[in-house]
């Protein structure tokens, strides 16, 4: 077969303006693709340029004028990349990291990383984006030592920032009577929680990919459509199966779990402890469990699978 031919099977037949789109498109890509690494070269150079004042003996009034004349680049990301560049001095793992990804890339944790765990931070900065990485630094900062327990302390009824109408505040004071705020809520909470147990679907064995309404409205209940989290209220936007749907092929909705983009991103990295227990007793993990093989291989496949998308 000629290459004609086989072009014109695997792409079936283009038409000329096509083929000129098609390559208007791709050079395009090819050259903002090595724009973009050139630009993150100079990043990297920016900071020692700036300490050894080279811009000043090249006859530029600043380092910003400088950047912008021989790079382009604008005076945010002239600060972005000496901020970033004082960061990672100490840290050869995350230097590359920026190389290959962008200052973008490591930004989130550039406060977080030490030269102890630079290896460490480089791997996550590699592995995830950077919404996901946010949200993980996020969760590691609380568990961290000496961090401020969210979960253990007492929260002030006026903190949840709750307005009710005077006159459910009158009902309130009356159900509450002799008797704490805390007690009447978990009250509340046990009424609510039982009535949505009595009209809990049952699970749907050898299903489709597709969860049914039914399942998914009980779900989403319990959450009123936010991300299951422990403290997160951002709107859900994946229903999560705990125990991956593709080993099981069950719509559950005791293991169906409303969480959004980060923290699901999270969750298909192997990073939350007791995943199979309720999200009360989430917790973030410092490091992916390498037990769960079979997991991981399903959370690569979705990972995979998004790629392009994403
Ligand atoms: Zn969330």
């Amino acid at each position: 077969m000629t290459n004609v031919v086989q072009n014109a099977t695997k792409n079936q037949v283009q038409n000329p303006d096509q083929i000129l789109e098609k390559n208007l498109h791709e050079r395009f890509s090819f050259y903002g693709k090595n724009a973009k690494e050139w630009t993150r070269k100079c990043a990297l150079l920016l900071p020692e340029i700036n300490r050894l004042r080279i811009w000043e003996k090249k006859g530029f009034k600043s380092i910003y004028e400088y950047a912008r004349i021989l790079a382009g680049m604008s005076t945010n990301a002239v600060n972005a990349a000496l901020w970033v560049g004082r960061k990672v001095e100490d840290k050869p793992e995350l230097k590359k990291v920026i190389e290959e990804k962008g200052i973008g890339a490591i930004r989130p944790i550039a406060n977080l990383a030490t030269p102890e765990t630079d290896k460490f931070w480089a791997e996550k900065a590699r592995e995830m984006s950077k919404h996901t990485l946010e949200a993980y630094a996020k969760e590691f900062k609380k568990s961290c030592p000496g961090a401020k327990n969210y979960y253990q302390n007492q929260i002030l009824f006026s903190d949840l920032n709750i307005q009710v109408k005077p006159k459910t505040a009158e009902k309130l004071q009356k159900l509450k009577g002799q008797g704490s705020w805390d007690d009447l809520m978990e009250k509340f909470i046990n009424l609510y929680e039982q009535k949505l147990e009595e009209n809990k679907p049952i699970p749907q064995e050898n299903a489709k990919r597709y969860v049914p309404a039914k399942i998914k409205n009980y779900v989403l209940v319990k959450t009123n459509n936010t991300c299951a989290f422990p403290g997160c209220t951002k709107e859900y936007k994946y229903l999560h199966h705990t125990w991956r749907f593709a080993l099981t092929k069950t719509h559950d909705p005791d293991s169906l779990i409303p969480l959004c983009k980060a923290h699901e991103r999270l969750a298909h990295a192997g990073l939350i402890e007791n995943e199979n227990q309720s999200p009360e007793s989430w917790k973030i993990k410092l490091e992916a469990n390498k037990t769960t093989e079979k997991w991981q291989k399903v959370d690569k496949w979705v990972a995979e699978y998004r790629k392009p998308s994403s």
